[in-house]
């Protein structure tokens, strides 16, 4: 209580706002998948903090690199040579494809924060194709700077007077996107192409995917889209730009990032959150001629390349994949999807649950056949939930789809005991 008034006093009312419970939360402790709140009571973390932790909390390595980086030198700016960032720039290029002929170079710009390098990836693409309209899908998030909002399309997620030169295009969604359930790819790639003649001037910097949306809903792209988009969009003069800012790091349990889900290879990759397991870290991973031009101008990320947060980061990609992460979040994620799955069967407030890997979502329906979202089930759940020990998080633009992005270290015990959680809770909303 008394940290809550705390925070209720001195936060601003714009930092206060998203406070998803019914009653404040205070953690104070996590290992691995799990929480404890200040009375010591445990949770399972589905919400992974947001997606940031990606091989789980407090996780011993990571703590000990990033602990042993910050005795020795908490901080060098990038004016200076550092060994730990720039081995984390090479390993993290290695993860890159390198295309048919094998000769993709790949260059790595350290920024603070994903939406940061979001700013950075669409000056990258503006500055290399020297046009400035760029496409974005409608129910896409890229962040919360002015430029990153410009790409969100969400009208409640974005604020007055952000940039412009922005068209947006319908999402692929399969359950409920405007061309109907299951169209496939088709007809979102033939609006790709109307919105390019229409609604831009035709020669286009590039267009802004998620290789599976986040908060959209957990919106997987269909077959087949992301390659689509990426022969559209160069064929207008522009740059196919991937984040994987919540998709990336082995999350979608296929492959290390989203977008190796199709035949596209992107020209700029944007990636933050996971990328360091909660240290403040982000990244655009650029091919390296698209990159050069941005020399022109000046461009300085303060604590981008941090050291401390760079060696958290080596140590999240060698438990990736050392500890085979990317293995365990394909087999627990399509078990846990197969159980909730059986929980649709069961619960009538469910239209659909979607998703790959430990990246899944329920969707809540106040009726299957006209797919009317219920954010007040979802809510009701959400906080049923919390009481079975589960923390979640709401998304979607009606706020109807619980999301499921816990760390990636999640096993199939937990998925016993999130099934039977999610049972109760929603036999409990129904109530
Ligand atoms: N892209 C996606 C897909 C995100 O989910 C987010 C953050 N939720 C961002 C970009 C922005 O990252 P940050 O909050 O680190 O600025």
């Amino acid at each position: 209580e008394e940290t809550a008034a705390r925070r209720d006093h001195y936060y601003s009312a714009s930092q206060k706002k998203f406070i998803p419970f019914r009653d404040p939360m205070v953690f104070r402790r996590g290992q691995m998948q799990y929480l404890w709140d200040e009375k010591g009571r445990k949770y399972t973390d589905l919400l992974g903090m947001n997606v940031c932790i990606s091989v789980g909390h407090s996780h011993p390595a990571v703590v000990k690199a990033a602990m042993e980086q910050a005795q020795e030198l908490t901080h060098c700016t990038t004016m200076f040579y550092h060994p730990v960032p720039a081995h984390f720039a090479e390993e993290l290029a290695a993860t890159m494809p390198k295309g048919p002929k094998g000769d993709i170079e790949w260059v790595v710009h350290f920024t603070n924060s994903g939406s940061e390098a979001i700013d950075l990836a669409m000056a990258m693409a503006r500055g290399f194709t020297g046009n400035l309209d760029l496409l974005a899908l409608r129910t896409a998030y890229h962040g919360p700077t002015s430029a990153a909002q410009s790409v969100t399309g969400i009208a409640g997620w974005r604020h007055p007077g952000m940039p412009g030169n922005v068209a947006f295009v319908a999402e692929p969604n399969q359950y409920r996107g405007i061309f109907g359930q299951n169209a496939g790819a088709a007809p979102y790639l033939e609006e790709i192409e109307r919105v390019i003649q229409t609604a831009t001037t035709g020669r286009v910097a590039g267009i802004l995917v998620e290789s599976v949306q986040g908060y959209g809903g957990i919106i997987e792209m269909p077959p087949g889209y992301m390659s689509g988009a990426a022969e559209r969009i160069r064929a207008a003069g522009g740059l196919y730009i991937a984040d994987e800012v919540q998709s990336g790091f082995g999350r979608t349990g296929d492959h290390m990032w989203g977008f190796e889900a199709d035949d596209v290879i992107p020209d700029i990759v944007v990636m933050a959150k996971g990328i360091s397991n909660g240290f403040p870290l982000g990244a655009v991973v650029a091919r390296k001629e698209i990159a050069a031009p941005m020399a022109a101008k000046f461009m300085f990320h303060t604590y981008g390349a941090n050291p401390t947060s760079c060696a958290a980061g080596r140590a999240v990609l060698q438990i990736i994949r050392e500890d085979k992460v990317q293995e365990n979040a394909r087999v627990v994620g399509a078990e846990l999807l197969g159980r909730l799955q059986d929980l649709k069967q069961r619960h009538a407030a469910i239209g659909d649950v979607r998703g790959r890997g430990l990246m899944l979502a329920i969707e809540m329906v106040k009726d299957q056949r006209t797919k009317e979202p219920d954010p007040a089930t979802t809510a009701a759940v959400f906080e049923a939930c919390r009481d079975s020990g589960l923390i979640l998080s709401k998304s979607g633009p009606f706020q109807s789809c619980l999301r499921m992005v816990p760390p990636m270290c999640l096993s199939l015990a937990d998925v016993e005991q999130v099934a039977q959680g999610l049972d109760q809770a929603f036999t409990q909303a129904a109530r």
